[in-house]
């Protein structure tokens, strides 16, 4: 296995950079491990259903990462790609059709869901021992209780992350910002169960620098592009940036990116936008001891946990334990 200190590369100003990109390669390749050994005890591969409804292009790009990832460590693949016009009752139908089958291992549904499907029904038709993003109420319960579940994969990977680099989990304080059901509650369930004195901040969270400030970690899922900055950082804190936002204009990508914004501005002269966090680089890399880099962070270690998350469901269906 690669060590963590060869995913680690340090900033133009001091902070380390977390590559969450190497350490997605690492888990893929262990996946990929696991699926041939899986074929050759069971003459069958791990089977993940994604499905998606109507044409949001980013929902779209998600689903073929994953359907990407999955031929990339040999789990096979179905892509249900349901029109804009489909209803819950035919969506429900499709969820059914799926838990019934034996050979589909786990299921996900690409969210965001047109405005009229009430995602929470759509997810609570899951069959839970098929719930590999982890986002089913069973899955939550058995988080929040500290039993062996499907976590959501980008908390998930972002705890692996940690491991793999050696950064210490028990005892630090760590803060979230942000509460999402999919990010930030189950980031601080994973934390407390590591043992970390955990803090949840918030948009109503009152002077918020004053508390991101004291934490030894501070995991950012806020959809804020570069909201956090110096007067929020701890010097030597470990930054976990989750936020994913596209920019388009040239002086946020210079107030953003500094002396590298140069290449950023390439990239949205070819693409028209580029990829931002919620943390501000340039100024995080003044205080921070480390920090994740978007893209090339968290993103793919999300992906890379879902690949892992459905071999689970397959060897936990078919009664193997856990590994
Ligand atoms: P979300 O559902 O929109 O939740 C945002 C959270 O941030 C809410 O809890 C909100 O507080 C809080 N918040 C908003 N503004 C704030 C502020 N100024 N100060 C403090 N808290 C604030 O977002 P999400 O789905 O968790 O996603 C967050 C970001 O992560 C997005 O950029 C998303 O694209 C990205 N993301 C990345 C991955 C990945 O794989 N890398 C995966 C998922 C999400 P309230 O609850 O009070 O409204």
């Amino acid at each position: 296995m690669q060590s963590a200190k060869d995913t680690k590369s340090e900033t133009t100003s001091g902070a380390r950079l977390l590559e969450g990109a190497a350490i997605a390669k690492q888990i893929k390749q262990e996946v990929a491990q696991e699926v041939k050994q899986f074929w050759a005890d069971h003459e069958v591969k791990p089977c993940l259903a994604a499905v998606r409804v109507g044409d949001d292009p980013a929902s779209a790009v998600y689903v073929r990462n994953k359907i990407r990832a999955c031929e990339e460590v040999g789990i096979r693949s179905e892509h249900h790609a349901l029109p804009k016009s489909t209803n819950a009752i035919e969506l429900l139908d499709l969820i059914s059709s799926l838990n019934d089958r034996g050979d589909v291992d786990g299921i996900l549904v690409q969210l965001p869901l047109p405005g009229e499907i009430e995602e929470s029904t759509i997810i609570e038709a899951i069959d839970p021992e098929k719930d590999v993003d982890g986002f089913h109420p069973v899955s939550i319960g058995r988080l929040s209780m500290g039993q062996p579940t499907f976590v959501p994969c980008t908390p998930a990977g972002i705890v692996e992350l940690l491991d793999r680099c050696g950064i210490p989990i028990a005892g630090a304080n760590a803060c979230v910002v942000g509460r999402s059901q999919i990010v930030g509650r189950p980031m601080a369930q994973l934390l407390l169960q590591r043992d970390a004195t955990v803090t949840i901040c918030h948009s109503r969270t009152r002077d918020l620098a004053s508390v991101t400030r004291q934490a030894d970690l501070l995991i950012v899922a806020i959809g804020r592009p570069g909201f956090v900055g110096r007067e929020h950082i701890k010097p030597g804190a470990t930054v976990i940036d989750v936020g994913m936002n596209k920019i388009t204009d040239e002086a946020t990508a210079r107030g953003l990116f500094g002396a590298e914004a140069d290449n950023r501005l390439e990239i949205i002269s070819k693409r028209g936008y580029t990829l931002v966090g919620d943390v501000n680089p340039t100024e995080a890399d003044q205080v921070a001891g480390r920090r994740t880099p978007v893209p090339g962070g968290v993103g793919l270690l999300t992906v890379a946990m879902l690949m892992r998350n459905t071999v689970r469901a397959a060897r936990l269906r078919r009664g193997l334990s856990d590994r």
